[in-house]
């Protein structure tokens, strides 16, 4: 949206001109871009994050198409949009996407907020998101400030000041507000961050070809693969997770992830979480085993048949999968025995549902 003349304060954005030119010739046509329904772009925008657009787009169309607008997702049922993100990953998106619609129903009778604040104020958008809807949806001066932004401000003006740390969050959102085209802020930032995406990449950039080859401080002092810099590395913390697929008759036990701790509010099958590797003897050996299989009477256990090492953005979960036959009912406590066939009605973590097709390409026979 591009604000009226009246509107606009005299001040030079520099890449402006250069930036609108090239997103006319070379931008991705998307579902979210060139629409002003700040609904839309608040999914869209939730959806990609720390998600690439081939797979986010299938799940803003499906997203979109079972929920229309803020009324009708706040009005859904927990479990059905967690169903709705499952394979996605990051599943706080999903449970702040309902906080937030909530909220826009309860503090502003269900309109969309229109000012940045507003949208801000919402669970869940941080300083980029209200930027990107208060922008492309309202036309309001807000710079986004993301990664590909943080790579073209930081190769372009050759600025070597770490993207993580505070004064390097502060120095690049104050250049891209001085940079900011404050008469299309919105088609300014998409642009900016697709230019980003499309060219000025983290590997190989095109700089023989380039918009700014002329004023490039990376490029004039061969700085390119350099930029942008960072300081800290996350620290990766392994866990060890036993699940354990139990079979009795057509049934089987779950529960809901409660807590502070990964993939809240997604089903699991019962679990045994160690402190290091350990093999399934000693697992049963075990007092948490003898909690849930307390009256399960004679037991027996597949070997491991699933196993693999799943990798999330802090944690790195060393996974097995066993099948229990118990002989008699389990007490299982905070567990629910639901019906085998009811399973995938349920949300499961991605790691879960590799677990499932395995089992069902493999052994058909208890499903
Ligand atoms: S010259 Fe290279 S590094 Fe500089 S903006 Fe262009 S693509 Fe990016």
């Amino acid at each position: 949206m591009k604000r009226e003349p009246e509107e606009q304060e005299a001040r030079p954005a520099p890449l402006a001109a250069d930036l609108h030119k090239w997103y006319a010739a070379n931008h991705r046509v998307l579902p979210w871009r060139g629409i002003t329904d700040a609904y839309r772009i608040w999914i869209s925008e939730i959806v990609l994050q720390q998600t690439r657009v081939a797979q986010g787009f299938e799940y803003y169309n499906r997203f979109i198409s079972r929920f229309p607008d803020v009324r009708s997702l706040a009005a859904a049922d927990d479990d059905e949009v967690m169903k709705l993100w499952q394979g996605l990953g990051y599943y706080s998106r999903a449970r702040n996407l309902l906080t937030a619609a909530r909220q826009v129903v309860e503090r502003f009778g269900g309109e969309f907020p229109t000012t940045y604040e507003g949208i801000r104020s919402l669970q869940g958008i941080g300083d980029y998101t209200a930027a990107a809807i208060a922008s492309f949806a309202y036309g309001l001066p807000h710079a986004v400030v993301d990664g590909n932004v943080y790579r073209v401000l930081s190769r372009v003006y050759g600025i070597d000041t770490p993207i993580d740390t505070t004064e390097g969050k502060k120095l690049f959102a104050a250049l891209a507000d001085e940079l900011l085209d404050r008469c299309d802020p919105g088609g300014y930032n998409q642009a900016l961050m697709e230019f980003g995406a499309l060219h000025c990449v983290p590997r190989s950039p095109r700089c023989g070809e380039c918009i700014f080859a002329g004023r490039c401080v990376a490029l004039a002092t061969r700085r390119v693969e350099e930029l942008p810099v960072k300081q800290g590395r996350t620290v990766v913390k392994p866990r060890y997770f036993n699940y354990f697929y139990v079979c009795r008759g057509s049934d089987t036990w779950i529960r809901r992830r409660e807590g502070r701790d990964i993939w809240r509010n997604l089903y699991e099958l019962p679990l045994i979480e160690t402190t290091e590797e350990q093999p399934l003897e000693l697992l049963q050996q075990g007092e948490a085993w003898n909690e849930l299989f307390r009256g399960a009477g004679r037991v027996s256990v597949s070997s491991q048949v699933y196993g693999c090492k799943h990798i999330l953005s802090h944690r790195v979960i060393h996974a097995r999968f066993y099948v229990v036959e118990p002989a008699d009912t389990p007490a299982m406590p905070g567990y629910v025995k639901i019906p085998v066939e009811r399973l995938g009605d349920y949300a499961v973590s991605r790691l879960t549902e590799g677990f499932l097709e395995q089992l069902a390409e493999n052994y058909p026979s208890l499903f």
